[in-house]
C-alpha cells in the first residue's frame, strides 16, 4: 500500500491518506473528512463488515477502484464502542489546520492532518465505551533476563480512572497474575510473545495480548521515562522498584503516551503489590468457580452478581477488584470486616449513606476525561455532584462511630476542597448540556458580561418580533414571518403570491431585498435586520467564548485537586462496598468470619451463596446449610482432606464449590454464608471441578484433568486449600482409581494442605484407615419405594451405592432402558466379584486395612474349591473320577 510506486501515482489526498495508513498499520484508520470518518482500502472493508454499514467506491487507485465506507463523527463513538468491543484498535486521524490554511499554500494543497489518538481496548475513557461497574485496565508485561532465572513483572493502569499497580511474578503464576487484573489489553515484548514456552499463556488470552516492539520495554532507560510523566527528578518518593516492575511501568506509561498522543491522563503513583498479599487463585479455579464471569462468559449467575448490593459504579469496580484479589493479611480482613460490622451495628446511618452515595456519579472517570481534554460540562457536573454528595457523607460520617478504615476514609472525604464545591455551584446551571461548544451551561450570575449578552440576545429576539409585526402592518402582508436558518441566517419570508405586494412601490423595493425564491416563497432581508443579525451573532459568539473560558478554567481548578478528588472517590467506594456487604449480610443471615493465620478451616452451617439466592428466587425447597471441618485433627501444621462420596445430583459439587467460596469471601473481607465461621489464611486456593472446555485447543478432556491435577500436586502448600472432584473419571476404571489413590495419598503425605476430594471410587474410602487426617464423607440419600430421595447432607461415612440407575430413571430415560440397565448391573456386580482386580486395595503393601469379613468375602471371590466343585458334573462321572475328584479338591484346600 505505501510503496512509493503507489505513493507518486496517487492523487494528493491518497498520498497523505497513505503516508499516515504506513504509520499505522495495525489500527483501522478513522480518516476526517468534514462531517465524516472515512475508512479506505482494506479498513474499509474490515469495518463495513464489523459494523454492517455499506461499503461504496471513491475514485481509483493503481487502476483498481478504492472501498469506502464512512461513519458520521457525531455518532463515531456508537461505532468505535463496536470495533473495540470486536478487538480491533483504531487511529483516530482529524484535520489539524484549518482548511483556509491549506488554500494558501495552493489550490492542490491538502489539510494536514494528523493521527490525535490511538483507540485500543485498554486505553478508553468515554462513557459510552467503558462499562461502569468494571476496571478498564491496560497491562504491561516485562521480563529481565539476568542469572539464571528471569524476573518477570506487570504494571496495569485504568486511565479512565487512574489507577495503577505493579506486582512482580513468575513464569509459573503468569497466567493467573494475568487473569485475577483481567485487563482488557496486555501489551508485551515481541520476544516474549513469540516465546513457545510461554506460547500457552497468550493462547488463553487470545487478541488481549498485544506484542509491541522490545524498545518499549527497555529497562535501561525506564526510570527516566517514567520521572518525566510524573514531572519528577527521581521516583525515590515512589517507593522501590525492581527492574522488571519499572521495565513494565515505563512501557505501559509509553504506551499511554503512545495512543493518546496530545493528552497526559492523570495517573496515581504506581502501588506495588506483592504477590504474597494476595490470595492465589489459579486460572482453572478462578473461571471454575466463576467468579466474575460464567463459564459462558456471563456476569448473572456470578458470585460477583450475587454480592453485590452496591449503590455506586465506582464501588462495584472496588467489589469486583476485592473478589478478584482476596487478601492474605489477616490484620487488612478483619479492617474491613470491621467496616461492615460497624454498619451493621448502626443501621440508619448505614440507610442514610447509601442513600447519599446514589446521587454520588462517578467522579474517577469524569476526572479523567477532563484531565485528557476530552470532557464536558456534564463531567465538570458530575464532580460538582460528587463533591455535594461527598460533603453530605463526611457529615454522616462526623456523627458516627468508625472502624479504622473508615476513620481513614472520612479523613480523605474531609480533605476535599470546600472552595472547589462552592465555585462549581456559582458557575455551573441545571441542565447541562454533552458538548461544550452548544454553550448554555453556565448559570446566571456566573458572569457579569455573559448576563450582558444573553440579555442582549433576548432583547434581540424580541426587537425581531416587534420588526415582524412592523412590517405585517406596513405591507399588509399577514402571513409575513421572520425566520432564520443557518445559511440565509435572518430573513423575511412571504408566499409567492404575496411577493409582488412587497416590492410594488419605491419605498418596497429600497427597504425589502430579495435574497431567495423557492417554489412557493419569496425571501427578504432589509439592513435594519442585517444588523440586528450581526449583533445578534457577535453576542452569541461572545457568549460561547465566554463560557468555553470558564470552562477551562474549571478544568484546571478541579484535574488541580485530582490527587484529593480520587482519594475521596476511593474512600467513597470502600464506604459503598463495606455497606452494600453489610445489606447483604443481614438481608441473607451471613455471619462474620474468625480470620487468623492458623490452618483452621471450621464451617458451621454452610451455604453456597449463589445457589442459595437463586433456590429462593425460585421460592423452590431451600438450601440444606452443610458444615465442614479441615482443620488440623494433631497438631498445627497438617490440615485435614475430606473424601466425599455419593451420588450423582446429590449435591457434591456444590458442597465443594461453597466452601472455596466461603474461604474467597472471608478474605476478601466480607461476611460469609454459614452460621459460623474459622478460616486460617489460605494462600493458595486450588480446584479440579468440572470440565473445563479446552477441547477446542485440542487437549481431551482428560489431558486437562491430568495437567491441572499435575499442577496442584506441584504447588500446594500446607496452608492451600484444594478442592479436587472426580479426578480420574476421565479414563480406564483402574487407572482413574489409580490415580485418584495415589492423587490423595500426595496430598495427605506431602503437599498437607487441607482439602476436599469428591470421588465416584468408593473403593477409596479405605483410604481413612491409613491416612491420619483423611476423613470420608458423604452425601445422604433416602431410598424410597425404589426411588432415591436426595437430602444434600453431608454426613460422616461412605456411601454404599451409585444410584446411578435411579438418577437416570429420575432424568426421564425409559423404563425399557432402566430395567435392562439393573440387569446389566447386576451381572456386572458379579463379574467384579470374581474379578481379582478388586483384591489389590487389600494387597496393596503399603497399609492394612481392617474390612469386615463379608467384605473380604465379596472382595477376593470364590475360593479356588468353590469354583472346582461348581465345575462338577456327578452326573457324568464315573465313580473312579469321583474319587480322583475329591483327592483334588481335599489337596487344594
Ligand atoms: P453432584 O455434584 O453430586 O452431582 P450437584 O452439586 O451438581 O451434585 O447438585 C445437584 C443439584 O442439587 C443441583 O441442582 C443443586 O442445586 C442441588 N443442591 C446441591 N446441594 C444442595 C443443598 N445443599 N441444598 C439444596 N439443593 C442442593
Amino acid at each position: 500500500l505505501a510503496s512509493e510506486e503507489s505513493r507518486s501515482t496517487a492523487t494528493p489526498m491518497m498520498e497523505q491518506f497513505i503516508e499516515i495508513k504506513a504509520n499505522n498499520p495495525d489500527s483501522l484508520l478513522f480518516y476526517r473528512m468534514g462531517d465524516f470518518y472515512e475508512l479506505f482500502f482494506q479498513d474499509a472493508v474490515e469495518a463495513s463488515r464489523a459494523l454492517g454499514i455499506t461499503l461504496t467506491k471513491r475514485g481509483q487507485h493503481l487502476g483498481q477502484e478504492i472501498p469506502m465506507c464512512g461513519v458520521p463523527v457525531h455518532a463515531a463513538d456508537d461505532y468505535l464502542q463496536k470495533l473495540i468491543a470486536l478487538g480491533f484498535r483504531v487511529a483516530v486521524c482529524e484535520q489539524v489546520e484549518d482548511p483556509a490554511e491549506a488554500k494558501k499554500r495552493g489550490s492542490k494543497s491538502v489539510v494536514r492532518r494528523d493521527v490525535v489518538r490511538l483507540v485500543t481496548p485498554g486505553t478508553i475513557t468515554e462513557d459510552k465505551l467503558l462499562s461502569p461497574s468494571e476496571t478498564n485496565y491496560l497491562m504491561a508485561l516485562a521480563r529481565i533476563r539476568s542469572g539464571s532465572e528471569p524476573a518477570y513483572a506487570l504494571a496495569w493502569i485504568d486511565i479512565s480512572t487512574g489507577i495503577f499497580r505493579l506486582a512482580e511474578t513468575t513464569e509459573g503464576r503468569l497466567l493467573a497474575d494475568i487473569l485475577r487484573v483481567e485487563p482488557r489489553e496486555l501489551i508485551l515484548p515481541d520476544t516474549v510473545f513469540h516465546d513457545p514456552e510461554l506460547r500457552p499463556v497468550f493462547d488463553v488470552l487470545g487478541r488481549v495480548a498485544v506484542p509491541q516492539p522490545a524498545v518499549l520495554f527497555d529497562s535501561a532507560t525506564a526510570e527516566g521515562r517514567i520521572a518525566r510523566y510524573y514531572g519528577v527528578k527521581t521516583l525515590d518518593g515512589f517507593g522501590s522498584f525492581s527492574r522488571a516492575e519499572l521495565a513494565a511501568a515505563s512501557a505501559a506509561i509509553s504506551y499511554v503516551e503512545k495512543t493518546q498522543i496530545q493528552e497526559r491522563p492523570a495517573l496515581g503513583i504506581p502501588e506495588r503489590e506483592s504477590a504474597a498479599s494476595t490470595l492465589f487463585i489459579d486460572p482453572a479455579t478462578r473461571a471454575n468457580l466463576e467468579l466474575v464471569k460464567t463459564l459462558s462468559g456471563a456476569r448473572e449467575g456470578t458470585l460477583l452478581k450475587a454480592l453485590d448490593r452496591t449503590v455506586t459504579s465506582g464501588g462495584a469496580r472496588l467489589l469486583a477488584e476485592r473478589l478478584m484479589s482476596p487478601l492474605t493479611d489477616p490484620d487488612r480482613i478483619n479492617q474491613r470486616l470491621d467496616s461492615i460490622e460497624v454498619l451493621l451495628d448502626q443501621p440508619s446511618f448505614a440507610m442514610d449513606v447509601r442513600d447519599t452515595l446514589r446521587r454520588a456519579p462517578d467522579m474517577p472517570r469524569a476526572l479523567s476525561r477532563l484531565a485528557l481534554g476530552r470532557g464536558g460540562p456534564r463531567d465538570l457536573g458530575a464532580i460538582q455532584a460528587g463533591l455535594r454528595a461527598a460533603a453530605a457523607i463526611a457529615t454522616l460520617l462526623s456523627g458516627a462511630r468508625l472502624s479504622e478504615e473508615l476513620a481513614e476514609g472520612h479523613a480523605a472525604i474531609a480533605a476535599l476542597p470546600a472552595p472547589l464545591l462552592a465555585r462549581l455551584d456559582s458557575m455551573l446551571g441545571e441542565d447541562l448540556p454533552l458538548l461544550k461548544r452548544d454553550g448554555g451551561f453556565l448559570r446566571e450570575g456566573a458572569s457579569g458580561e455573559l448576563d450582558e449578552m444573553r440579555a442582549l440576545r433576548d432583547q434581540s429576539r424580541r426587537v425581531i418580533a416587534g420588526l415582524q409585526l412592523q412590517y405585517c402592518e406596513e405591507t399588509g402582508i399577514k402571513s409575513l414571518k421572520i425566520k432564520h436558518n443557518n445559511v440565509l441566517g435572518y430573513f423575511i419570508e412571504v408566499t409567492a403570491g404575496n411577493a409582488g405586494a412587497m416590492t410594488d412601490t419605491d419605498a418596497g423595493r429600497a427597504r425589502f431585498i430579495h435574497r431567495q425564491t423557492m417554489a412557493s416563497a419569496m425571501r427578504f432581508t432589509t439592513t435594519e435586520l442585517a444588523e440586528l443579525e450581526t449583533k445578534i451573532a457577535n453576542a452569541a459568539d461572545r457568549a460561547l467564548a465566554i463560557e468555553l473560558e470558564a470552562f477551562e478554567a474549571m478544568t484546571r481548578e478541579v484535574v488541580a485537586d485530582a490527587e484529593t478528588i480520587k482519594a475521596a472517590a476511593q474512600a467513597l467506594a470502600t464506604l459503598d462496598v463495606s455497606a452494600g456487604l453489610a445489606v447483604l449480610a443481614e438481608e441473607q443471615n451471613y455471619a462474620r468470619p474468625v480470620v487468623d493465620l492458623s490452618r483452621m478451616f471450621a464451617i458451621d452451617g454452610g451455604r453456597h451463596p449463589v445457589v442459595e439466592q437463586a433456590l429462593r428466587r425460585q421460592a423452590a425447597n431451600p438450601f440444606v446449610a452443610n458444615g465442614c471441618d479441615l482443620s488440623p485433627p494433631d497438631g498445627p501444621e497438617a490440615g485435614a482432606i475430606w473424601l466425599l462420596t455419593g451420588p450423582n445430583m446429590g449435591g457434591k459439587s456444590t458442597f465443594l464449590r461453597q466452601n472455596a467460596l466461603i474461604a474467597i469471601m472471608a478474605q476478601m473481607g466480607s461476611f460469609v454464608p454459614a452460621s459460623a465461621a474459622h478460616i486460617g489464611i489460605v494462600d493458595r486456593l486450588f480446584s479440579r471441578v468440572g470440565a473445563s472446555d479446552d477441547l477446542a485447543r485440542g487437549r481431551s478432556t482428560f489431558m486437562v484433568e491430568m495437567v491441572e491435577t499435575a499442577a496442584i500436586l506441584n504447588q500446594a502448600s500446607d496452608r492451600s486449600l484444594v478442592i479436587l472432584d472426580e479426578i480420574g473419571r476421565g479414563t480406564a476404571t483402574f487407572d482413574g482409581l489409580s490415580i485418584a489413590w495415589a492423587a490423595v495419598e500426595h496430598l495427605h503425605e506431602v503437599n498437607r494442605c487441607r482439602g476436599l476430594f469428591a470421588t465416584h471410587f468408593h473403593e477409596l474410602t479405605v483410604l481413612s484407615e491409613k491416612l491420619g487426617r483423611l476423613s470420608n464423607a458423604t452425601m445422604r440419600v433416602k431410598e424410597w419405594d425404589g426411588d432415591v430421595i436426595f437430602l444434600h447432607e453431608v454426613g460422616p461415612g461412605a456411601a454404599d451405592r451409585s444410584y446411578g440407575i435411579q438418577v437416570a430413571r429420575l432424568a426421564g430415560l425409559p423404563a425399557s432402558v432402566v430395567a435392562r440397565a439393573k440387569d446389566v448391573l447386576a451381572k456386572l456386580e458379579d463379574a467384579d466379584r470374581k474379578n481379582p482386580a478388586s483384591q489389590l486395595i487389600d494387597d496393596l503393601p503399603l497399609f492394612q486395612v481392617a474390612v469386615r469379613r463379608e467384605e473380604v468375602a465379596r472382595a477376593s471371590g470364590p475360593s479356588k474349591v468353590e469354583e472346582a466343585l461348581r465345575a462338577l458334573n456327578p452326573d457324568d462321572m464315573t465313580p473312579r473320577d469321583a474319587l480322583d475328584a475329591l483327592y483334588a479338591l481335599k489337596k487344594d484346600l
